[in-house]
């Protein structure tokens, strides 16, 4: 470990943002599963959530993932209703990418308060019962022949717009981390 590799460790993590998160309700394909991971190690989330498919097994990580697997721990959760609740527990806002009577444009939520996006399985979507669950719907408007994005083109659409807000509150800009967590992770890191 370099003193420059370390360095980077702790700047990497000052800019972590524990608040925000996505939870991934049995998304499947392993490079779609990969690609979120990777755009949550971008825009700094600390830890992910994820129902895994039905076959019972989170997908495996491939190259898509950059080495962002390594830097983005997984939850893992039985069942989505559940864990929107549990999140919700704990004072986080659910906003379920799901086209509804109540949907708003993704850009209409404020990401600044700590906020958990929903999204679906590739082939069916996120579930009723777990968008009814969420605190709102939201929604990429559309305007071609083709009714929905890749989801992991869908996440990092949104993820960008949180960390746009984000960046303009100032919230990357001192450490969201407590120092004993930053040394803790910063020592996991560098030492795993
Ligand atoms: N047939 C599915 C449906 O009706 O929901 C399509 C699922 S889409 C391929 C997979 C996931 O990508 C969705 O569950 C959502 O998380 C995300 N997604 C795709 N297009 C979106 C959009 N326009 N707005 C918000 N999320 C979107």
């Amino acid at each position: 470990m370099t003193p420059e590799r370390y360095e980077k460790i702790r700047r990497v993590l000052s800019r972590r943002q524990p608040t925000l998160t996505v939870l991934m309700d049995e998304v499947n394909k392993p490079h779609n599963f990969s690609a979120v991971l990777r755009t949550c190690d971008a825009v700094g989330v600390l830890t992910a959530h994820a129902v895994p498919p039905k076959s019972g097994a989170l997908p495996t990580f491939d190259a898509t993932s950059g080495s962002a697997h390594k830097w983005v721990a997984v939850q893992k959760h039985p069942d989505a209703v559940v864990a929107v609740r549990d999140l919700q527990a704990q004072g986080v806002q659910v906003l379920a990418t799901h086209l509804s009577q109540r949907s708003l444009d993704y850009r209409e939520p404020d990401y600044t308060r700590p906020t958990c996006v929903l999204l679906g399985a590739e082939k069916w979507g996120v579930s009723d019962e777990a968008a009814d669950a969420a605190d709102a719907n939201i929604v990429i408007p559309m305007f071609g022949m083709v009714q929905s994005l890749n989801v992991s083109v869908a996440a990092a659409t949104i993820l960008f717009e949180a960390q746009r807000q984000r960046l303009a509150a100032g919230m990357y800009a001192a450490p969201q981390l407590t120092p004993a967590e930053l040394d803790r992770l910063a020592f996991e890191w560098a030492y795993p």
